[in-house]
């Protein structure tokens, strides 16, 4: 079990507050608009499709897919030296959004792109709880 303390935190604005106060009950939520129904993940005021500044939450299936990653090989900073993952990815949720995560759980003779992936958060602090992924069975 890895300590979170020194870690860089994430700072909740007003756009994405939502987003925080889910993650800290462990649940995924993206944006969807109301005009176009298109999802999109980060939290933005308007949609990136039609423009429409329409925009509600919804609570992410969870389930993903293995895009790209990366290895960190040297923690950034003494802080994360602990971390059982250092691999770095860019997922895709089922909604359609790519999100830039972690990897846990898994080692990298075992990860492949395309590997079906579900959501697992991480408690940082009381207020912060990080959305990470792992690989499904
Ligand atoms: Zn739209």
């Amino acid at each position: 079990m890895s300590t979170h303390e020194g870690k860089n935190l994430p700072r909740p604005t007003p756009e994405t507050q939502a987003y925080w106060d889910a993650a800290k009950d462990h649940r995924l939520l993206i944006q969807q608009c109301s005009d176009c129904d298109t999802h999109q993940f980060y939290p933005r005021p308007h949609c990136t499709q039609c423009g429409g500044m329409n925009m509600d939450w919804v609570e992410a299936n969870g389930s993903a897919t293995l895009v790209s990653y990366s290895v960190i090989n040297r923690p950034v900073s003494k802080a994360y030296a602990d971390d059982d993952s250092a691999i770095l990815a860019l997922v895709r949720l089922v909604e359609g959004p790519q999100m830039m995560t972690n990897i846990v759980d898994c080692g990298l003779a075992d990860l492949a792109i395309g590997d079906a992936l579900t959501v697992v958060f991480e408690d940082w602090t009381d207020e912060i709880s990080m959305p990470k992924f792992k690989r499904t069975r």
